[in-house]
């Protein structure tokens, strides 16, 4: 049985389940499995079904803590949504055997629905969850907090609380977190997403509110983590060749998924980190005294990262040579991302977000500077559709729209307004009926 361990090595390894509940370890550091486990080549190699093959590679690091009979149901429920792997040709020397990989199809149109749908489930399963309880709380400014909302929504012993900061996040985005749910209820906090953000770590450090089992399920935690490893597998799998990915970063949790799969044995050729002006992690591969930095406002929002959380896990699991040598870093600036959605659209007819754009200038960059004829794979993170503005100003016209987005403004919605003020939360907390 696999125990995880904090990348600080300064707090007792755990069970899985208890690293899913805790999120960050006790010593400050992230969780990670203590070693990895080699995956059968047949799940990359053989055809299977997208969420049978998801399974297996979660029960190879699960096996003892949750039975493979329920990962296996948690996945199938969690990643109903297809994954599709488009070619993208556009016109050059550089441009064959490049493809998108959609990873935006599932109910919340980003990535984060794999890891918050899959960690729902798994923390589903686990009997003593649902009978005592506990309470998921994230702040959030974008992605993640629909995509967990809707991942953990009407799950039995399990309630959610949002924080956003109030007028501070985009029309769509906000329909889509206060959408009413089972389960959920949504704040607006009269402040910043720092202050969404001091407020939860005041949750966590308060002891009076112990008993609730908070819980973060933000993108920190392992239980998101090892469910991305599911569309790598399945690129691969896809291709039948080892793939050069690109993957669009802000936090770095998806590459980090990636090193891991290949850690396991994964045929990957190399690794693109694609970051905005966000540019602290492709400095740091070239020279390794860069340090963290304040994030700026960037086209593709939800990789504005100044410090990425999954860098500490990056190290720990590989040596530097090996993370520089694996791994090249790329940074996009808003206007090389608006061009290129303007030369996709114009080339392909193709509409892409801005997240995706990213990975789409950074992997060109890649194949002009290297001899390297392997398959290029683009991580898609978002559908365009929510980026109607981004979209509209790079292109001319507005994205094409989804009816679950549509649908949305016809949805009933909850939210309320919070103070600033851990008062309020913990006031908040303890209410008994929902
Ligand atoms: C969260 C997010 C990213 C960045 O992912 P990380 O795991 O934080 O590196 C990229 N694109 C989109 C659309 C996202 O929501």
């Amino acid at each position: 049985m696999i125990q995880f361990v904090s990348t600080r090595g300064m707090s007792a390894p755990v069970s899985f389940v208890e690293a899913l509940v805790r999120g960050l370890a006790p010593d400050g550091g992230l969780y990670l499995p203590e070693r990895i486990p080699r995956l059968p080549e047949e799940l990359w190699q053989d055809a299977g079904a997208f969420d049978q093959m998801a399974g297996q590679a979660l029960t190879e690091f699960l096996r003892g803590h949750i039975d493979d009979a329920a990962v296996y149901t948690a996945v199938s429920a969690a990643l109903d949504f297809p994954v599709p792997l488009q070619s993208l040709s556009l016109a050059g020397e550089h441009t064959e055997d490049l493809y998108l990989l959609e990873l935006f199809h599932g109910p919340t149109l980003s990535f984060k629905d794999f890891g918050a749908r899959t960690m729902a489930r798994l923390l589903a399963t686990r009997s003593d969850v649902a009978k005592e309880g506990i309470t998921v709380l994230v702040a959030t400014s974008g992605d993640t907090g629909s995509a967990v909302a809707d991942g953990f929504s009407g799950l039995p012993g399990i309630r959610v609380i949002l924080l956003y900061p109030r007028g501070q996040v985009s029309r769509l985005q906000e329909l889509q977190l206060i959408a009413k749910r089972p389960g959920v209820r949504t704040f607006a906090v009269e402040g910043s997403f720092d202050d969404c953000q001091d407020l939860v770590k005041g949750a966590f450090a308060d002891l009076s509110l112990r008993h609730l089992q908070l819980t973060s399920a933000n993108s920190i935690n392992v239980g998101r983590l090892l469910p991305q490893m599911s569309y790598y597998l399945h690129a691969v799998h896809v291709l039948q060749s080892p793939v050069v990915f690109c993957t669009p970063s802000g936090n770095l949790g998806n590459l980090t998924a990636g090193v891991l799969a290949s850690l396991a044995g994964l045929p990957v050729r190399r690794f693109i980190a694609a970051h905005n002006s966000n540019s602290f992690f492709p400095e740091f591969l070239h020279d390794s005294s860069a340090a963290f930095r304040r994030s700026v406002r960037t086209l593709s929002n939800a990789m504005d990262v100044g410090a990425p959380s999954n860098f500490e896990r990056l190290r720990r699991l590989l040596p530097e040579s090996a993370l520089t040598e694996r791994i090249e870093g790329a940074s996009i600036d808003d206007e090389a991302t608006r061009a290129c959605m303007r030369r996709v659209f114009e080339e392909c007819g193709q509409v892409v977000d801005p997240h995706t754009a990213v990975g789409i200038v950074a992997a060109l960059r890649y194949r002009a500077r290297h001899r390297d004829d392997h398959p290029v794979v683009i991580l898609s993170t978002a559908h365009p559709a929510k980026f109607p503005e981004t979209v509209a100003d790079a292109i001319g016209i507005a994205p094409p729209s989804v009816a679950r987005l549509d649908d949305l403004a016809d949805t009933e919605t909850r939210v309320d307004l919070l103070a600033a003020r851990p008062e309020a939360l913990r006031a908040v907390l303890l209410e008994r009926d929902w």
